[in-house]
């Protein structure tokens, strides 16, 4: 080995700071150029009135001020991303048994696919597709009604984003209700193979209306910050969630955060992050940054196309990848 092979590596300190503004507002004006915006989600009845045009973004930094550009302060469904929270929250109710009834493996399926369930007994892949969150918000149900769960969840991200008024969206849960055929078939298989202790009904009212929780990007960046670091966001002196539990969502927030196109965005962007039917986006970078992108057009695989486009300028700009910064 050559003797003057630096023997740790060095970190570029002498960077200058980053324009985090101008970054997203850049971002902004560029996505007002895209015409191809993706397909708002018509299976919620309710989703399918969010304007194509919309686009948000908030990014909050663990140095450096709060940044937010275009709609960033308009509320949407949470959907998915909802299910970052919940598992934190399950998490942090009966530890590592979690991982006795839900996996932590990619699915490569559709987020509501039966067929994966059936073949591996009703134990599904990961707690981001619809199955796993089911079965997440049965343990959050625990010896609780759903009104007294459903009521926890909304504590939970009121006090990680530090704003009391965020509520749930009574229209988007009843549209779920009755429209939510696919995600009771979901249940009930898992109820048929043990993997689903309560009624069917009142787990699914405790899914339903987390995803219908209402937030806007500003917010939503806000309640990730926990993510960020550990033990970055104090509550009353005690973490929200321990930093072991932190690198564990982060982790799954990478391998297992948009559906079947999880390697995609691993490959293109390079931040864990989480999506949701509604268009939105939560991304964290370790130690440096919790950020939300929202715009209602999906992907055919269910991923907002312009929050996606979103994150990979971000990423670019930015260098924050945990892959390393990207040269080109
Ligand atoms: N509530 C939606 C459903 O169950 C969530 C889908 C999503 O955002 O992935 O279909």
């Amino acid at each position: 080995m050559n003797d003057d092979a630096p023997t740790s590596l060095t970190i570029n300190q002498s960077a200058p700071p980053l324009d985090l503004q101008r970054i997203i507002d850049d971002i902004v004006d560029r996505i007002a150029d895209e015409t191809e915006r993706g397909h708002v989600a018509t299976y919620i009845p309710e989703l399918a009135k969010a304007d194509l045009n919309s686009f948000g973004m908030a990014v909050v930094p663990t140095a450096g001020p709060t940044v937010v550009a275009g709609d960033a302060d308009v509320e949407f469904s949470i959907q998915s991303v909802s299910k970052v929270f919940t598992l934190a929250m399950a998490l942090q109710e009966i530890g590592t048994r979690v991982w006795r009834r839900v996996g932590r493996e990619a699915s490569g399926n559709a987020f509501n696919s039966i067929v994966q369930l059936e073949h591996e007994h009703g134990l599904p892949r990961n707690p981001f597709i619809n199955a796993g969150a089911i079965v997440i918000a049965d343990i959050l149900l625990g010896n609780r009604t759903p009104a007294e769960a459903i009521a926890n969840i909304l504590d939970f991200m009121r006090r990680a984003t530090g704003d009391d008024t965020i509520a749930i969206d009574e229209a988007v849960a009843e549209s779920e209700r009755r429209t939510g055929d696919r995600n009771r078939a979901l249940a009930n298989f898992m109820k048929a193979e043990g993997n689903i202790t309560h009624d069917v009904e009142d787990v699914l009212e405790v899914y339903f209306n987390q995803c219908a929780i209402a937030m806007s990007c500003r917010q939503l960046a806000l309640a990730g910050r926990f993510l960020v670091q550990g033990n970055a966001l104090q509550d009353g002196g005690a973490p929200i969630v321990s930093s072991r539990r932190v690198r564990r969502i982060t982790a799954l927030m990478m391998t297992c955060g948009h559906y079947d196109a999880s390697g995609e965005f691993a490959f293109q962007v390079g931040i864990p992050g989480k999506s949701g039917v509604g268009g939105g986006i939560l991304g964290i970078v370790p130690g440096r940054a919790s950020i939300a992108a929202w715009s209602p057009g999906l992907s055919a695989k269910g991923n907002s196309l312009m929050a996606t486009l979103a994150f990979r300028e971000f990423a670019r700009a930015t260098g924050w990848s945990v892959f390393g910064p990207l040269s080109d």
